[in-house]
């Protein structure tokens, strides 16, 4: 089942041309639906018919590629539009994903625990590229402890103090 949280409305914002957009999820949603080049919109709550992200007349049943599964977040499209999503993707992957944080993707990385203590065996979350934005503009990733279902979004700043 499927409904809005807390998470919709979270500022976010686009990592765009140093573009700083601050919005809730909901608004941008709707912001982006008619961009030429779409972001990764919140797919839940969606109707997965006659909808996408990248023509004005979709027809028939549609399909997501997620660049956030933990979080739903990622593009939607018709059958027609299934290439120019994948192309669009692969371009914000390459572009987009993990924010500032990309360079520690792949690495073991030191995380502050709530407890005060370090983890040495942490890791950019393989399932959530997405970044959020906190009140303060701060870049935020989602981290994850290798091998558990353990995660916690980190301000990247931090990130890279922990990791120097
Ligand atoms: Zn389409």
């Amino acid at each position: 089942m499927s409904s809005t949280t807390e998470f919709d409305s979270m500022l976010v914002t686009h990592i765009v041309g140093g573009q700083q957009i601050q919005m809730s999820l909901a608004d941008k949603n709707r912001y982006i639906k008619n961009q030429t080049n779409p972001e990764p919109i919140r797919l839940v709550m969606v109707v997965w018919k006659d909808n996408c992200q990248f023509c004005s007349e979709p027809q028939g049943p549609s399909e997501a590629l997620y660049v956030s599964t933990h979080n739903h977040m990622g593009f939607i499209s018709c059958p027609n539009c299934l290439e120019k999503m994948q192309e669009t993707y692969n371009h914000w992957m390459e572009n987009f994903a993990y924010g500032d944080a990309k360079e520690l993707l792949g690495r073991k990385i030191r995380v502050l625990r709530s407890n005060g203590q370090f983890d040495d065996d942490w890791e950019l979350h393989p399932n959530d590229a997405y970044v959020l934005i906190d009140e303060d503009g701060q870049q935020l990733v989602n981290c994850k402890k290798t091998g558990v279902d353990v995660t916690k979004h980190c301000p990247v700043k931090l990130l890279f103090e922990w990791n120097s």
